[in-house]
């Protein structure tokens, strides 16, 4: 099973500045970390490959010290990292950015399941799995609570408003997982030597045969035009009772002393 993980390397959260010319997260200087959800999808394919076999390349699409997260997965189990990285990508939105990391799956031929996190902390949109399995014609399962491959399916279980729902797909696949999806393992010795000696090949556009028009901003179709903290909510009010009948009696009292009824 040829297994591909995308992880991202976001700005640690206490640390984020917006670059007041352009409304874009500064990424350069700033302390970064491993998006912590993508670790949990780094799981379920050491998960899968222990199952069925296989290797596990991580893909990171990001600056030239972005490679640094990949290491953490490197220590975990997985065999190989490679670093998407060019300063033409730079501003890439999440069209440019699913384009760009589905020409790396492709490059690296014959993938069977590309394993993603949920959302990212930084750009939290979730469109790149979905954007990676349409431009792959890959099938696609979103928010995998858990998952097991039998021989060319990918089963995974959901959340729901009723539950857990189970779901197939055929292979190819690409799934993100949740924060619940399992527990990560801890790296033991033998792998925090090897990706402390882990190199990264770095592929570029040209690379990827990719055009400079088809990346960045310049291959981008949104444009962040102003930034700006929510307004914040005035916290809201528990109302309990000793019974659904108590409780309901005190709502309507508020509501008639603030005239609301
Ligand atoms: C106008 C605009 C300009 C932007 N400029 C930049 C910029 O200059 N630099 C920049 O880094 N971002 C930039 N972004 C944000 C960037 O588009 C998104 O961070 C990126 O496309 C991924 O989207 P997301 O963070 O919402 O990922 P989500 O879809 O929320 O992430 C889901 C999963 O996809 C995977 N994933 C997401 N991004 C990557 C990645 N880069 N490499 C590998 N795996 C990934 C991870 O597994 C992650 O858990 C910009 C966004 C906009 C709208």
């Amino acid at each position: 099973m040829n297994i591909v993980v995308l992880v991202k390397q976001v700005p640690a959260i206490s640390d984020i500045k917006i670059d007041a010319k352009d409304n874009n997260l500064v990424r350069v200087g700033a302390p970064s970390m491993l998006n912590p959800v993508d670790i949990h999808a780094i799981e379920a394919a050491l998960t899968v490959k222990e199952a069925v076999g296989g290797t596990i390349t991580l893909i990171t699409m990001g600056t030239a010290l972005a490679g640094e997260g990949m290491r953490d997965g490197i220590a975990m189990g997985a065999n190989a990292g490679i670093l998407v990285s060019d300063e033409r990508m730079a501003g890439s939105d999440t069209l440019a950015t699913g384009k760009i990391l589905a020409k790396a799956i492709e490059k690296i031929g014959n993938v069977d399941l590309v394993f993603t996190g949920k959302h990212s902390t930084d750009g939290d949109t979730g469109q790149i799995p979905p954007a990676v399995a349409q431009r792959l014609g890959m099938s696609l399962i979103t928010y995998a609570e858990s998952v097991a491959v039998e021989g060319n399916v990918l089963k995974a279980t959901r959340k729901n408003n009723d539950g857990l729902e189970t779901v197939e797909a055929q292979l190819p696949a690409v799934c993100s997982v949740t924060e619940t999806a399992n527990t990560p393992r801890s790296a033991n010795i033998r792998g925090k030597m090897m990706a402390k000696k882990a190199v990264f090949e770095v592929w570029r556009l040209e690379d990827l045969g990719l055009s400079p028009e088809e990346a960045g901003t310049a291959g981008s179709a949104t444009e962040v035009t102003e930034l700006f903290a929510p307004e914040p909510h005035a916290a809201g009010i528990m109302i309990s009772g000793d019974d659904e009948a108590q409780a309901i009696h005190k709502l309507i009292a508020i509501l008639a002393s603030e005239k609301a009824i």
